[in-house]
Formats: structure tokens, C-alpha cells, sequence
């Protein structure tokens, strides 16, 4: 799940000169955490008419990232082509998919964080920073690219104080590692020594 946060209402508004505005939200990770399904999406229409906006209309994707037919989500909202702009209640993937389509300004109305995972109500974030290369087992599924300050392979720095990060108020993520590993019985793994990363798989994933 991508984990995105509401940007302040001001900002949005900063960004958005137009004003005849289509909402998109998006019914997978942003419904599921309550940040651009259909009540949000309605509470940012009411927002944006008292702030002097006019919405031409507004929908909830199945999922913003993925659009089976832009002809026929034009079809299926005309409001689309009487506005001036698009904003997208979606992560940063449904925002740039939209806009390779969309022949109009598309503003984000989140801040794409990071990816994790809801379990319940617990929102977990920043457990993958997608290196394109996962050895995550061998960190006991805690990924020091993401968890850790200074995206240390093989960690910890030494900076830790009492379990808390040097950079940051963070845990550390070595501490916890070490914990899961001894608790796994697989202290082993500390021994090998990481190769780094191959970030040439990254920039070729970037590149499509
Ligand atoms: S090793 Fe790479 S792919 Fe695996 S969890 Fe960490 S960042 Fe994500
Ligand atoms: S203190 Fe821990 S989490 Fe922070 S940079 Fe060092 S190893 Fe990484």
C-alpha cells in the first residue's frame, strides 16, 4: 500500500489557480486510509466552493493508478472537460498516470510518503523504499533502506542512544533488527556482510 497524507487545505489552494475544478479520488490505498475515498473527496468539494471554487464534478476511481479507459472515464464524466483542472485525492502514482492523460492541469491533494501497510487500524509506514533488489530476510523483514536514518546495509552506525537514532527521534532500525534477528534465532545473518546495492536496476526502473 503507498501511504499518502492530506497537504494542508492552504497549499492546495496556493497551487490551484483555476477555477473550475474536477475531483478524482481513488478507492484503493487513499480509501483505505481515509484520505481520498468518497466522504473526503465530498469534504474537499464543500471545502473548495466556500473558498470560491466551482466543481464541475467529482468521481472515486476503482484506483487511480490503474485506468482502463481514459475515453471512457471522459465519458462517464463530462464534468472532466468543463474544468479547468483535475485534483487527484490519490497517491503520486495516480497523479502522474492522470496527468499522461488528462490534456488539462492535474494538482496532487496528498503527500505520497511511503510504502507500508495497514493492519487493522494501525497505519505502518516507510517499509519499503522500493530498491528494485529486496534481501529484506535478511534484516528479518525490517528494511534498513527505508527504516534506517542512513539507509545502512550493514549498520548500525554506532550513533544510537538508548535505542533512538542519531539522526533523528526514530527508533533505530539496527536495534530492531537485532532484536528480530536474536528473536528469529538468526543472529547468523549480522555476520554477512552486505554487497551494496545494484542502483543501476533502480534508475533503469525509473527510466520506464
Ligand atoms: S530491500 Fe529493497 S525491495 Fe526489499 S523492502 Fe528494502 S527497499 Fe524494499
Ligand atoms: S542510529 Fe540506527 S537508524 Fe540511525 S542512522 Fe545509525 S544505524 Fe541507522
Amino acid at each position: 500500500m503507498i501511504i499518502s497524507r492530506p497537504k494542508e487545505f492552504d497549499e492546495i489552494l496556493e497551487n490551484l489557480k483555476e477555477k473550475d475544478i474536477f475531483i478524482i479520488g481513488c478507492g484503493k490505498c487513499a480509501k483505505k486510509l481515509r484520505v481520498g475515498g468518497e466522504p473526503e473527496v465530498l469534504g474537499m468539494k464543500t471545502k473548495l466552493k466556500s473558498s470560491g471554487k466551482n466543481i464541475t464534478g467529482w468521481t472515486v476511481l476503482s484506483s487511480a493508478c490503474t485506468i482502463s479507459s481514459w475515453e471512457e472515464l471522459l465519458a462517464q464524466n463530462p464534468g472532466i472537460k468543463k474544468a479547468e483542472a483535475l485534483l487527484v485525492m490519490s497517491c503520486g502514482g495516480g497523479v502522474s498516470v492522470i496527468s499522461r492523460f488528462a490534456e488539462l492541469a492535474v494538482y496532487p491533494a496528498l503527500n505520497t510518503e511511503s510504502l507500508g501497510g495497514v493492519c487493522r487500524d494501525e497505519v505502518i509506514t516507510e517499509q519499503c523504499g522500493m530498491c528494485g533488489e529486496c534481501s529484506v530476510w535478511e534484516y528479518g523483514g525490517i528494511c534498513p533502506v527505508i527504516r534506517c536514518a542512513k539507509s545502512m546495509l550493514n549498520g548500525p552506525c554506532g550513533g544510537a542512544v538508548e535505542g533512538k537514532c542519531e539522526v533523528d527521534e526514530r527508533i533505530c532500525a539496527w536495534d530492531a533488527i537485532y532484536e528480530r534477528l536474536k528473536m528469529l534465532n538468526k543472529g547468523a545473518y549480522l555476520e554477512i556482510v552486505k554487497e551494496p546495492k545494484d542502483h543501476s536496476r533502480k534508475l533503469r526502473r525509473q527510466r520506464t
